[in-house]
């Protein structure tokens, strides 16, 4: 075994933007991440996946899956379509009320989120210390919102506190205006309303309209989840930092139905659960994530919190935990005419299941990851960038490397490498010097590197190579398949 001087240097200690500028650029170059239709100039929020990046998003969906359905034999899946009935939007509430306050900056053309300027300015005056101010604009603010005028309301609190833009310091302020974030689009010939479908902002829809159907076909009993995984779309209008704020992006979504009187409990459950899933299952380390309870409640919710991830530019949102009661449902007996109460089979009883969201945005928590797993080092003297991806969601899980290419050398990789890729990603590299070869692998977070030299031809071993410490060791090649399978967890 040959012991590798590492020193590790904390990526954190550079500033916000160049640790964002070097993950967006090596997310391009390596395939996971590139600006969708790039040779037309891009589109603003939208992204593609390359090669690496959709093998991740897979993993990351696959864990979440497996955690939800295998691991919980009262949760099944489904995966409902993107078009609904319009009406399920007027009954959801999202037609009148899924919008954000905007307000224009005058001067700079420029457009930002009203409660956004507002609730960073109460974090402000709490960070100068200014307690009394704060508790002050943050009493108004909560009256503002509830205020049957919020827009205005909203609009003399930027006024009455001279807040500026953040980015400019400009305020020449517009009024403030509600934004509606659904993307219309028209279904059939005719360009009229009649024909006007939403794309789903949200993907719960889906489940609470097939709650009948799921608990029929599978005989499901009050308490069950239904977990999906889809995309959603949103017409954001403030934008920015890389693949957090898209206008099309996926969900990974559970609705758990419980009895009235339960969704506390359940509740508490879920919120531990899904923290530890973070931690536990991807390797997270616990300090980096937060907790962040809901002063304000979206319409459908008696209590949320959210799950929060210190990204370099700020700790944001990354999973929300909300008790949706039994609104969704009732409100779909409403506007369908379909009786939504669940019968208790045993006791008798007739109610509206309440309901407990966990809902996981996968395009940040991808992101989330990346900045997670960013590391730079200098190993025996050169300087490499790591990323520290548990071998669950790391891409490439190992590759082979022969010192040479040609010869029974070459052969035996390749042999190599065609048994492990039956089961696992696996790259093959022949290119380049062994220690450039590792570098490209530790870049894209592979975490076993199998090298076959000269002692392969006499004793048939190979090294292993360890990404994180560098460290490497031999092993036979016919305990590789098992070595690998032993390690990916
Ligand atoms: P935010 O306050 O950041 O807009 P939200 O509270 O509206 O988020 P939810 O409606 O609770 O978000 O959606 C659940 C999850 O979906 C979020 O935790 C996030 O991970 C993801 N998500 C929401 N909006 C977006 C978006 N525009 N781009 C990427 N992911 C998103």
């Amino acid at each position: 075994m040959s012991n590798s001087d590492t020193t590790r240097v904390q990526s954190v200690a550079q500033s916000p933007e160049k640790v964002m500028n070097k993950l967006v650029s090596l997310a391009k170059r390596r395939g996971f991440i590139y600006p969708s239709s790039e040779i037309y100039g891009g589109l603003s929020s939208c992204f593609d996946y390359g090669p690496l990046g959709s093998e991740m998003k897979k993993n990351i969906k696959d864990l979440w899956w497996t955690t939800m359905t295998r691991g919980h034999s009262n949760i099944v899946g489904i995966d409902a379509s993107i078009m609904m009935n319009p009406t399920v939007w007027e009954a959801s509430g999202h037609v009148s009320s899924f919008n954000d306050p905007m307000i224009d900056d005058k001067t700079t053309k420029r457009r930002y989120r009203a409660d956004h300027l507002i609730e960073n300015h109460i974090e402000k005056l709490r960070r100068d210390g200014r307690d009394d101010d704060a508790h002050r604009v943050s009493t108004y603010y909560e009256r503002a919102s509830d205020s049957e005028n919020q827009n205005k309301a909203f609009y003399d609190i930027i006024i009455a506190e001279e807040i500026k833009a953040p980015d400019t310091g400009s305020s020449d302020w517009t009024e403030v205006r509600q934004f509606n974030l659904m993307f219309q689009c028209n279904m059939g010939a005719l360009a009229d309303s009649s024909g006007t479908v939403y794309l789903r902002p949200e993907t719960a829809q889906g489940i609470f309209v097939n709650f009948h159907n799921v608990r029929e076909s599978n005989r499901m009993k009050v308490p069950f989840g239904i977990a999906q995984i889809g995309k959603a779309f949103r017409n954001e209008i403030v934008k920015g930092n890389f693949i957090f704020r898209m206008v099309e992006f996926e969900q990974m979504e559970m609705q758990y139905f419980v009895k009235p009187g339960t969704q506390e409990e359940a509740f508490e459950t879920w919120r531990q659960k899904r923290f530890d899933w973070y931690t536990e299952s991807l390797g997270i380390s616990r300090d980096k994530l937060h907790w962040y309870r809901h002063d304000k409640l979206a319409h459908y919710a008696d209590l949320a919190y959210d799950i929060k991830f210190a990204f370099p530019f700020g700790v944001e949102e990354i999973e929300g935990i909300h008790s949706r009661t039994d609104f969704d449902l009732k409100q779909h007996q409403e506007f369908s005419g379909k009786n939504m109460e669940y019968i208790d089979q045993v006791t008798n009883e007739r109610y509206i299941p309440y309901v407990v969201e966990t809902s996981a945005g996968c395009d940040r928590l991808f992101l989330a990851l990346l900045c997670d797993a960013y590391t730079e080092d200098v190993i025996d003297g050169e300087e490499r960038v790591m990323m520290r991806f548990s071998s669950a969601i790391a891409p490439v899980k190992a590759a082979v490397l022969p010192l040479m290419k040609k010869g029974e050398m070459g052969e035996k990789a390749s042999q190599l490498h065609n048994d492990l890729a039956k089961k696992h990603l696996v790259q093959y590299d022949a290119a380049g010097s062994i220690g450039k070869r590792y570098r490209r692998q530790d870049e894209i977070g592979t975490p076993f590197c199998f090298t076959v030299d000269h002692e392969t031809l006499d004793t048939d071993t190979v090294t292993v190579r360890y990404r994180d410490s560098a460290k490497q060791e031999r092993l036979a090649i016919d305990r590789v398949q098992d070595f690998l399978q032993g390690n990916i967890v």
